[in-house]
């Protein structure tokens, strides 16, 4: 199929959001900005439209699908038994990168929710993507528009790496604003409790609920521990080459390093390293990026997934990366660069 491509990089072309629309009405996919990655779009009360973005992506059937709404009262005809810290959490974050698990109404195909009997819903910040909904009617599926199992994509072209030719039409917003997928807070077993950790951090949530919990199988090193959110039990944004995360003092990491680039080269082996505009200067014989600066964890999360994708085309068999524990985003950042390293950390 061919898939078209839309540029609405400033701001909302109103034809292309009714033809996009439409599209969703169909019953086909479309993939749009939201402030946090780009999501695949399809209509989440049609079945058929969901197991199309399971296909397109090589999703397992178990992972199921964030429900996106562009306004507050769209929920109620996708959620039963709506608690009030919903409507405390959607007046403080909403529109956001804030999803919330809640009871699933009939409405909802299990098609779109992997088989559970709760659902996600979102309602995203960025404009391009509640016109989209409003559009497509009201309810929109949409996971990260990537293969599955590759880095999430944060700009049109990455979307296109993975889905030109499968897809109906991507609509091009230029770069993201977060970089990360959304917080997702589970609503509907006892203690609200944080089941991937974002942009909105513990604090934040505690601010407005009193006592939030983090997932144990989140923090926990134990392997049979299950994640509650099926999909963050997958192996996620690895890169093509080997990849080590190295924590510790700053000066110990850029030493330790450079002698393990030393030792790749004597056996002929080119090495990745992912530094920061700080520390880039002192790594030498390796081909070295810069994430981000560490006085603005933002372009540290804004270019995570950019910089794994870049390192594909390089012919580098290892990467060595910096661990980013930064004050609001440290969580979230670390949680996708060790997903992406398979747990592999070296500590210095
Ligand atoms: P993605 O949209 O690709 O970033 O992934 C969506 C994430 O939301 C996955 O980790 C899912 O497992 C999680 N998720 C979606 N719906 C639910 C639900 N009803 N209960 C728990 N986790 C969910
Ligand atoms: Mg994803």
């Amino acid at each position: 199929m061919e898939t078209v491509v839309v540029r609405m990089r400033d701001g909302i072309d109103e034809a292309g959001i009714r033809r996009a629309g439409e599209i969703l009405r169909r019953g086909g996919l479309v993939a749009f900005p939201t402030e946090t990655v780009y999501g695949l779009g399809a209509d989440a009360l049609d079945e058929k439209a969901s197991a199309k973005i399971y296909q397109a992506k090589g999703r397992p059937s178990d992972n199921p699908l964030i429900v996106h709404i562009a306004d507050w009262d769209a929920i109620g005809k996708i959620a039963v038994d709506i608690p009030a810290e919903a409507k405390l959490l959607a007046d403080a974050f909403w529109p956001g990168p804030l999803t919330m698990i809640l009871k699933k109404s009939d409405a909802v195909p299990l098609a779109t929710t992997g088989g559970l009997d709760t659902v996600a819903v979102r309602l995203p910040g960025h404009e391009v993507a509640r016109a989209l909904i409003r559009a497509g009617g009201g309810y929109v599926a949409a996971p990260s528009a990537n293969t599955s199992g590759r880095p999430s994509p944060t700009t049109a072209e990455h979307v296109a790496q993975d889905m030109d030719g499968v897809i109906d039409m991507i609509i091009d917003g230029g770069d993201v604003e977060i970089g990360l997928e959304s917080t997702i807070i589970d609503l509907t077993d006892g203690t609200p409790t944080i089941l991937r950790p974002g942009y909105i951090s513990r604090e934040m949530l505690g601010r407005v609920l009193g006592e939030v919990e983090v997932d144990r199988a989140l923090t926990s090193e134990d392997v049979n521990l299950r994640p509650k959110a099926p999909g963050m039990k997958y192996r996620h944004y690895a890169p093509k080459a080997q990849l080590f995360i190295v924590q510790g003092p700053q000066r110990q990491v850029r030493e330790r390093i450079n002698a393990m680039t030393e030792a790749n080269a004597a056996k002929g082996q080119r090495t990745g390293v992912i530094g920061t505009d700080e520390s880039q200067a002192f790594y030498a014989n390796a081909v070295v990026k810069s994430i981000g600066s560490r006085q603005d964890e933002g372009s540290i999360a804004r270019h995570l997934y950019g910089i794994l994708r870049e390192f594909d085309e390089s012919d580098v068999s290892v990467i060595y990366s910096e661990a980013f524990d930064t004050p609001q985003m440290g969580q979230a950042i670390m949680n996708r660069l060790i997903k992406a390293a398979g747990h592999q950390i070296i500590a210095v």
